[in-house]
């Protein structure tokens, strides 16, 4: 069991870490645990099997050496275009110089000529359309088409490189959402103990409840989460939320896809929809990107971690600051700093969540729904110090993440899975090993745990939420526990 002063101390905004070479190894996984991860992810567009099942043992071991249920998110590829490989590994793209992208996939015969992973490409271009290349770094403008090609003007000059990826904003692409390799690698995360799988270029909510359902059919409760980075996702967000166990604002495809003047407001709609419907939601993608190669980030990336978070981000994600950077475990630590400091500033703000009256979200029991509601206001009015939430599914743990209330909440369960999918909840720790056969015993043991560590004193109340097997997922019962 971890000490509760560790508990006391972390960020309830959740951290989630992209692995790669910079964060391979139980060592440096276990001090970054400790600096504040509380997901790692699993970015299935780079490394191998092999590499992730290392992965998996690895997290497996801070784990046990921590205490802390440290949870897994493995990312999809999905659809991604990408550039076949170039004859001399890169080309300098001058202004009006023009190139064609060709019909299939083996590499270009020559300089001018560029081919793709989708082999059909050029079926779905039509003269006007815009390609982005280089992270939007170059773009092209189609100018011709035929049976086989596409024509393409350079408008933004730049140097494209083999393999790099290829957008299209607005072009609606005919591709399916999961490729043969997204479709493996969902089946391998399903029969490992993986707590969210996400897809790419999500366009439409039935895509998401087809992983849904693959997921399930192999025996998986992962929860799938839809990222958000093409404008067609936009335009069916509410459904694709609906539909979605969590949601990513992935920054880094949206902001080459959509006018990237927009990025912000873009941001603060997805965050406001998900918060509605009390769907979590992350934050991804260049938040602390120059501690890739410093020890300190800029002012403008500390205050765009803060904004997500007073948005209503509940989790912040890094990318290339973990798996590829040279300061992962720093950056991770700067990170719960500055959630801390927002922190701060949502408890001491009367920033208070309005929807919750309205809308009960979906597979909520009605009972829970009122239940939750009653311990916010039992914590305001005796000031409770924690909350404990003993759940089967993690539902009225989720719940009580989203009233934002300043106190910690202790996640308990008799399933490990559910312990593990409540940590990347906002706000939520979950706790192993805990008694849930009796109130009493929970409520005395949880009393010890936290005056040992001086997070609790005698007279500090405790508020506890749990089902009496009233029916699944029903939690009917509220007791107030008083430390002695
Ligand atoms: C993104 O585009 O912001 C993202 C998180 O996805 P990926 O890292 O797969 O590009």
């Amino acid at each position: 069991m971890p000490s509760a002063a560790t508990y006391a101390s972390r960020a309830a905004t959740k951290i989630v870490a992209t692995l790669g070479p910079a964060s391979s190894g139980s060592e440096r996984i276990i001090q970054m645990v400790q600096a504040g991860v509380d997901v790692f992810r699993i970015n299935t567009a780079h490394g191998s099997s092999e590499e992730y099942e290392q992965h998996l043992a690895d997290i497996k071991a801070a784990r046990k050496a921590t205490g802390q249920m440290v949870a897994v998110l493995v990312d999809l590829a999905g659809p991604k275009i990408r550039l076949q490989d170039l004859p001399d590994g890169a080309v300098h793209c001058r202004e009006g110089a023009e190139f064609t992208f060709v019909r299939g996939e083996n590499p270009p015969q020559t300089k001018t000529e560029l081919t793709t992973t989708l082999p059909t490409l050029v079926d779905d271009l039509q003269v006007g359309d815009r390609i982005m290349l280089a992270d939007g770094a170059v773009s092209m403008q189609v100018v011709e088409t035929g049976e086989d090609l596409a024509r393409c003007r350079v408008l933004q000059p730049g140097i494209i490189r083999s393999r790099q990826g290829v957008n299209l904003p607005g072009v609606k692409l005919s591709v399916p959402a999961m490729t043969d390799a997204d479709r493996e690698f969902a089946i391998w995360a399903a029969r490992r103990p993986v707590d969210y799988v996400s897809l790419s270029f999500v366009r439409q909510a039935a895509e998401v409840s087809d992983l849904a359902n693959l997921l399930i059919a192999h025996g998986s409760e992962a929860r799938v989460c839809a990222k958000i980075e093409k404008p067609e996702a936009l335009e069916n967000l509410s459904a694709i939320v609906d539909a979605a166990g969590i949601v990513m604002v992935a920054r880094g495809d949206l902001g080459v896809e959509t006018d990237l003047a927009e990025m912000a407001v873009v941001q603060k709609q997805i965050i406001a929809i998900c918060n509605q419907r009390q769907t979590p939601v992350i934050v991804a993608t260049q938040m602390l990107d120059s501690m890739q190669h410093s020890r300190y980030p800029t002012r403008a990336e500390a205050t765009d971690v803060t904004n997500a978070i007073l948005d209503g981000a509940d989790a912040c994600m890094l990318s290339g600051e973990t798996a590829i950077g040279e300061y992962p475990v720093e950056t991770v630590a700067m990170m719960e700093r500055i959630a801390l400091a927002a922190e701060k500033m949502l408890a001491s703000s009367e920033i208070t969540r309005t929807f919750h009256d309205q809308h009960r979200p979906l597979g909520l029991h009605p009972l829970t729904h009122a239940v939750v509601h009653g311990v916010a206001e039992i914590v305001q009015r005796l000031d409770a110090k924690l909350v404990i939430a003993a759940s089967h599914s993690g539902a009225t743990a989720l719940a009580l993440s989203n009233l934002r209330m300043s106190v910690p909440i202790l996640g308990v369960s008799d399933r490990e899975d559910t312990l593990r999918r409540m940590n990347l909840y906002w706000g939520v720790r979950p706790m192993s090993g805990m008694p849930l056969d009796s109130v009493r015993k929970l409520g005395s043991l949880v009393a010890d745990w936290g005056n040992e560590c001086g997070t609790l004193s005698p007279g500090d109340h405790i508020v506890l939420v749990r089902g009496t097997h009233f029916g699944p997922d029903v939690h009917n019962t509220l007791v107030v526990h008083e430390v002695k």
